[in-house]
């Protein structure tokens, strides 16, 4: 295994994970002449809240991934390496990658994210696809062009759920997916299927709770489930999954549902890597922090967005969003500037400017600001495609995206319907006969 010479000249602060958390983080302690090493599994940063466009295909990969080289290539202050962060000792501040190199900061911030929980639902892991990255969605793109690849080999397939898509969980992920998905089977699989098979597709959100995206009012709720209603999504709510099998899902009440693409939009739960860290984990795995997001009993340890337990100066506890991971880790690059200077940190503070989602075209909801007013339908879309262009990282990004959007609105036309992970395009139709399978065509 190797040692690397950086474990004995600490860096002035240590990164991990380049998200919205810690690329923030760098760019303002960057901006102030500070020594950072940015560490990240990827190359590039990934803007999460557009992933579900890419799996779609209405996005490319590249609209949404952007290399972290090229963000900080006149950035002389950080320094970036790629490499997966196996493990984290918070007392000597240094982290060690999985083919053994280990780097140390004087201060270390972990912004690793979080990852997605299965909840132990039997076969969720190996049946479903988890949409958290550019890769999800790459997979989940091909595993759809599979199926309806398949379906126009043999209509038979048809029958065993090749043209039906399972979305597990109704947040902000699994609607938006529902309402893009949806769309899809609308406007962009009649071009590619005949118009018989193109019309025998089906869309299903399911989730255990009443409603879907429980955390916005009771309007946009009520906006939303309308408008997937109408997009044709069948909304199968109060039901738990049971199981997912790899022909379909298994419903609380018995029911089942052929599908050989079911996306699992169901949670988050802490990084792996934080466990065994002997760092305070609470609700959800995350890392309870300080009101400074310092980690108490942690000298010179940060935990910002999406990996932390956030309680903010206000006492308001923040949810997993990417305003309260870039305001965090703006806030946490404010307060080692003062450490390093022999300033005073102050306790962060959230600034709420509301809470959003896509449903489809001209169809958005948006609640604004800290009194989160609701808005719906076209205006709150505008909203919606502003906010994104804004938070999109780089020109080029903007540039492309806007232009694919305008294409895709103008044309009905997806040129990324490209089959890239021929892995999870094959797919196992071998399924025995069981009580809920179908025969083999
Ligand atoms: C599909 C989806 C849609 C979303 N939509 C919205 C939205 O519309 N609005 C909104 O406000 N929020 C949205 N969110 C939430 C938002 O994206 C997150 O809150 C935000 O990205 C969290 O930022 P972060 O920096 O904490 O973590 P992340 O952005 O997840 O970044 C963590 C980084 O750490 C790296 N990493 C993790 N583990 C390791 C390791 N062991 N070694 C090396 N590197 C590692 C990862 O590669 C990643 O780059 C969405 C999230 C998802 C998944």
């Amino acid at each position: 295994m190797a040692v690397s010479p950086d474990s004995e000249t600490p860096h002035q602060v240590l990164i991990v994970g380049a998200g919205l958390g810690g690329l923030t983080a760098a760019r303002k302690l960057a901006a102030r002449g500070i020594e950072v090493l940015l560490i990240d599994r990827n190359n590039y940063h990934q803007f999460q809240p557009l992933i579900y466009q890419v799996a779609t295909a209405q996005l490319g990969m590249r609209d949404v991934a952007r290399p972290l080289r090229a963000i900080f290539r006149k950035e002389r202050a950080v320094t970036v390496k790629t490499g997966e962060v196996a493990s984290i000792d918070p007392v000597a501040r240094t982290v060690t990658t999985s083919d053994g190199v280990t780097y140390r900061g004087r201060i270390l911030v972990i912004a690793a994210g979080a990852e997605v929980n299965f909840f132990n639902v039997p076969g969720a892991q190996d049946n479903s696809f988890p949409l958290y990255s550019v890769d999800d969605a790459a997979r989940l793109r091909s595993r759809f062009l599979g199926a309806l690849d398949a379906a126009d080999r043999d209509r038979r397939y048809v029958e065993r759920g090749a043209l039906n898509v399972v979305i597990v969980g109704g947040g902000a992920t699994g609607v938006e997916t529902a309402g893009a998905v949806a769309e899809s089977m609308r406007e962009v699989v009649p071009t590619y299927l005949p118009d018989d098979l193109a019309r025998a597709g089906r869309v299903y959100l399911v989730d255990m709770l009443p409603d879907v995206l429980m955390p916005f009012n009771e309007k946009s709720r009520a906006y939303a489930a309308e408008k997937l209603r109408e997009y044709g999504v069948e909304l199968r709510l109060g039901q738990s999954v049971t199981e997912v099998r790899k022909d379909g899902v298994v419903l609380q009440d018995g029911s089942f549902i052929p599908s050989r693409t079911v996306v699992w939009a169901g949670g988050l739960k802490a990084r792996g890597v934080l466990s065994g860290t002997g760092l305070p984990q609470g609700k959800g795995g995350r890392i309870d922090v300080n009101p400074d997001l310092t980690v108490p009993g942690f000298e010179g340890v940060y935990v910002l967005g999406d990996s932390a337990n956030i309680v903010d100066a206000k006492g308001t506890k923040l949810p997993q969003l990417g305003s309260v991971a870039q305001q965090s880790g703006a806030w946490a690059a404010q307060n080692i500037v003062a450490d390093l200077g022999g300033g005073q940190r102050t306790p962060f503070v959230y600034r709420d400017k509301g809470i959003m989602a896509m449903i489809g075209r001209g169809a958005a909801i948006a609640e604004l600001g800290s009194r989160h007013r609701h808005i719906a339908g076209p205006v709150a879309f505008l909203a919606w495609l502003a906010v994104h262009m804004v938070l999109l990282s780089g020109l080029w990004e903007k540039l492309h995206a806007l232009w694919n959007w305008a294409w895709d609105y103008g044309t009905r036309r997806r040129p990324q319907i490209i089959v890239d992970r021929p892995d999870a395009y094959a797919i196992d139709w071998s399924d025995e006969r069981t009580p809920h399978g179908g025969a083999s065509p």
